[in-house]
């Protein structure tokens, strides 16, 4: 089939594309591959997303996303883009391997996933009190104590947010040293209710019927000993989803798709990118949507030779 306009994502950023693209009557296709609603999907109330006194739950508030595109002629569509070709026009997509799709525009808002430790135990109390997003989470643990696992940006910058609302916060660093730039070292360090557990890393999360109470810890010289905790956040790293168009698009050492300056231009035309794929700072909701506003504008304006 052909296409006018083709958005890869089923996160805020894809639906938000898919939303306006459909009102500038681009007719667009939207693929949501195999976790339709995005990372947001892995939390439970969005309490920071503005126009939701009270709180939203995650997964309405992305399938309520996804019904307002349909309702304004997106196709959404589930599948999982396998391959694409940007050498010829239109630009050519599979999908599931074997279905092709030709599109006059694409929109990659395919997001970036949490790197998680791998651990069953996190993957049991995944939502319970295991997060890998401070800013989402953090609010639930007003007052009580948590866990950030990592020493980089990331981790420093969860770890003083959560100082600001939980009781105490452990840091759970493997090495005798943080990666993060000095600035953030140092705020950490002055943070009073921060304590860094140097040398360690996780064997297990533990918990009960209620979510996460506790975790087990072994450092390096062969201790093992447990923290009491009741949130266990990941801030280990994240991997932007660029894989399959790396070999068109361009993208930072760490796999971020550049965009020119506040646009979601790529370095191919008629390509844009949207959301957490090209955003390695923010990494919210209401900025994915936001550039997904941004890519559908692009489109419409690449598509009519403006
Ligand atoms: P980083 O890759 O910089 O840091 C990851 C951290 O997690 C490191 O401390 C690493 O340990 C640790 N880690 C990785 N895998 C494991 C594991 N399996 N078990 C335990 N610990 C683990 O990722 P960030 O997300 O922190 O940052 C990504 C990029 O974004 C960086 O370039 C950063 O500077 C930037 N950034 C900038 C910010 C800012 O400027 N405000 C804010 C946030 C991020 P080790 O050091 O031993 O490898």
């Amino acid at each position: 089939m052909n296409t006018k306009c083709l958005i890869i994502g089923g996160g805020p950023a894809g639906y938000t594309a898919a939303i306006y693209a459909s009102r500038a009557a681009l007719d667009p296709v939207l693929y949501e591959g195999m976790e339709p609603g995005g990372q947001l999907t892995t939390t439970t109330t969005i309490e920071n997303f503005p126009g939701f006194p009270g709180g939203i739950d995650a997964n309405k508030l992305m399938s309520d996303m996804r019904a307002q595109a349909v309702e304004l002629g997106a196709d959404v569509r589930t599948g999982t883009i396998t391959a694409v070709d940007f050498d010829q026009k239109p630009y050519k997509v599979t999908v599931d391997v074997t279905t092709e799709i030709f599109a006059d525009s694409v929109i990659i808002a395919t997001g970036a996933t949490a790197k998680y430790l791998g651990l069953e135990s996190e993957r049991k109390f995944r939502g319970l009190g295991v997060s890998a997003c401070a800013t989402c989470d953090g609010f639930f643990y007003r007052r009580k104590d948590v866990a950030v696992v990592g020493g980089g940006d990331t981790a420093c910058e969860e770890a003083t947010y959560l100082a600001g609302l939980c009781k105490k916060v452990y840091m759970i660093v493997r090495r005798d040293e943080l990666r993060a730039s000095q600035a953030m070292q140092e705020r950490v360090k002055n943070t009073e209710n921060i304590e860094i557990l140097w040398n360690c890393n996780t064997q297990e999360v533990l918990g009960d019927e209620s979510g996460v109470t506790g975790a087990r810890l072994i450092r390096k010289d062969g201790e093992v000993f447990d923290i009491k905790i009741d949130g266990f956040f990941l801030a280990i790293g994240h991997h932007p989803v660029s894989d399959i168009f790396t070999k068109w698009v361009k993208t930072d050492d760490l796999g971020y798709i550049i965009t020119d300056g506040v646009s979601s231009r790529t370095n191919v035309p008629g390509v844009f990118a949207a959301g957490d794929v090209q955003d390695p700072h923010y990494r919210q909701a209401i900025n994915a949507a936001a550039s997904g506003c941004r890519a559908a504008l692009d489109a419409e304006k690449y598509l009519k030779g403006i």
